[in-house]
Order: structure tokens, then C-alpha cells, then sequence
């Protein structure tokens, strides 16, 4: 397994629609895998392809807390089919906009279908995190992030700060390698 590049905003990769997966084959499977291992390094609870570079409709999800067994959730071509008529309000953060965070509104409980790794159909009705997370999850593959549902003023601030955050460990890393 190999840990990923996790792209940030302002990247344009993060704001395209993905395609839907065709085959389900190995290569698929240790993708899917790897987005796993990256999602657990970061750490994150999910990570949808576009954030790592692959416009494709699939997402990886794992919302047990450290110290829990593992319960990881492969979607592939997933699609909501039903929501609460419960608004909650959650604070929300993305591996695609590192160390930023704002509160969403978001459906209290989620069905979804997808295609597991192993090509078979699974329905599942989530409530709280997990139902939070899907519904995050499946919105970049629409190429939207958690920051769409804020003010452009606010959103435009949170960028601007991520950009700068991330130039600066860009330098911080140059500047590391020309001491070597
Ligand atoms: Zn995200």
C-alpha cells in the first residue's frame, strides 16, 4: 500500500464532477485500499478520489474512533436515497482544507446505495457521523467542499488562508533541503 497526494484548495481538481466507476477489478480494490491508508495517516474519517487526484465517483469512509475495531466503508458510485426531514448543525473539517473548520447544516439521518469493492449492491441508512460524513463525502464528487455552504466572504477567507499555510510549508520544505 501507498500513501497519496491529498490535494488542497484552491486545487481545480477539487471543483470537477467525477465520473462514474465502470469495472470493479484489482487495481480498483488496492486504489481504494491506499485511499484507506492515506485517510488513516492524515488522520481523517473520509476521503473522496477527486482529493487525491482521481475523478472518479468513489469514496472511502471509517468514522470508529482511535483505540475501536476498524469499520471501513468503500462506496463506489454511491448515491443518496433518502433523508431525514432533521436538520442538525455539525462542525466540519476536509483534508482538502487543512486545519479549517465551520459548522454545516446537514440531513440527521442518510440512506445511500453504492457498489461495494466486491461489485455487490449495499443500501445503508447512517445517522450521526457517518451520516454527516457521507453526505461531505459525496458532495466532492460533485466537485462542491463543506466550504460552499458558507458565505463567499467567509469561503474566500479560508482559502486565502489555506494558500498561505500551504506556501509556507512549501518554503519551509525547500529551505529544509538546501541545509542538507
Ligand atoms: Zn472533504
Amino acid at each position: 500500500m501507498s500513501l497519496m497526494k491529498i490535494l488542497t484548495v484552491p486545487d481545480p481538481l477539487l471543483k470537477r464532477k467525477c465520473a462514474p466507476v465502470e469495472k470493479i477489478d484489482d487495481d480498483l480494490r488496492k486504489t481504494l485500499d491506499d485511499m484507506l491508508e492515506t485517510m488513516y495517516a492524515a488522520p481523517g474519517v473520509g476521503l473522496a478520489a477527486p482529493q487525491v487526484g482521481i475523478l472518479k465517483r468513489m469514496v472511502v469512509i471509517d468514522v470508529t474512533r482511535e483505540g475501536e475495531e476498524r469499520h471501513p466503508y468503500r462506496m463506489i458510485n454511491p448515491r443518496i436515497t433518502g433523508e431525514s426531514d432533521t436538520i442538525v448543525l455539525h462542525e466540519e473539517g476536509c483534508l482538502s482544507v487543512p486545519e479549517q473548520y465551520a459548522e454545516v447544516e446537514r440531513f440527521e439521518s442518510v440512506t445511500v446505495e453504492y457498489t461495494d469493492e466486491n461489485g455487490k449492491k449495499q443500501t445503508l441508512t447512517a445517522d450521526g457521523l457517518l451520516a454527516i460524513c457521507i453526505q461531505h463525502e459525496l458532495e466532492h464528487l460533485d466537485g462542491h467542499l463543506f466550504i460552499d455552504h458558507l458565505s463567499k466572504v467567509k469561503r474566500d477567507m479560508i482559502v486565502r488562508r489555506v494558500e498561505k499555510e500551504q506556501r509556507r510549508k512549501r518554503e519551509a520544505s525547500h529551505h529544509g533541503k538546501e541545509e542538507e
